[in-house]
């Protein structure tokens, strides 16, 4: 990985190299096997929703930091988030945490709708010139509290909170289709927490499993922090 960047070779053509070493070595090779998620993480350059002077790090497997103190997930999780949605071309996709935009444009590359919600302004107002200026389409950001989800475009087939919530909140639970899945990262602590999938298998019932441990900025909302 380092060897590429001694050579000097023009950033694109490294940074194709390096998204190739990424999918193999920290994706496939850990259990990342969805054909349609390897496909979306060899599309997306993660590059170019990383801070200023970060793109030499961007293939590292580590989350990495953004503006108003908050971070792009690692690219194994986002990866691994994105496989237990488990997702079909028709879904349409509600992503709590838009932060960078990154997690979205691999949303968007495998489902038909993807509706993004982000609490901080500014955020919002940066993912959304980055993924028109990608050209990715099919992504709508939204500027609000997430907790409480996005009810005029539910039942969502999926929704990913992609930051840490105390417990998972009921407004997002009410707007998961019937067959639905939403995967949350859940924890008592502000840092830690399990990643948990719940699966709305009738109108009052959920499944609910605990998949890894992980640890995500905190959720702050009316239904979170
Ligand atoms: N998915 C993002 C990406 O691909 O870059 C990473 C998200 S970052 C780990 C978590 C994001 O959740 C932050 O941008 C934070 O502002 C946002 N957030 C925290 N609480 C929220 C809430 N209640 N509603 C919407 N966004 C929230």
């Amino acid at each position: 990985m380092r060897y590429c960047f001694r050579m000097r070779l023009p950033l694109t053509k490294s940074s194709d190299y390096l998204r190739e070493i990424m999918i193999r070595e920290h994706l496939a090779r850990r259990g990342i096997h969805d054909p349609e998620v390897l496909r979306a993480m060899r599309e997306v350059p993660r590059e170019a929703f990383v801070g200023e002077g970060m793109q030499e790090l961007a293939y590292e497997d580590g989350p990495l930091p953004i503006e108003e103190g908050q971070t792009i997930s690692q690219p194994y999780i986002v990866a691994y988030m994105t496989e237990a949605l488990e997702l079909s071309s028709s879904d349409r996709v509600l992503e709590i945490g838009t932060g960078s935009g990154y997690a979205a444009a691999i949303l968007s590359r495998i489902v038909g709708a993807v509706y993004s919600v982000e609490r901080l302004e500014g955020l919002a107002h940066s993912a959304r010139q980055r993924l028109a200026m990608l050209g990715y389409s099919n992504i709508v950001v939204h500027v609000g509290d997430g907790t409480l989800g996005w009810l005029e475009h539910s039942p969502y087939d999926a929704i990913v909170v992609t930051a840490g919530a105390p417990q998972v909140p009921k407004p997002l639970l009410e707007q998961l289709a019937i067959g639905g899945r939403l995967v949350i990262p859940v924890g008592a602590s502000y840092e830690v927490q399990i990643l948990v999938r719940v699966r709305r298998v009738s109108e009052h019932d959920y499944h609910r499993e605990e998949l890894c441990g992980v640890r995500f900025v905190p959720l702050i909302g009316a239904a979170g922090w």
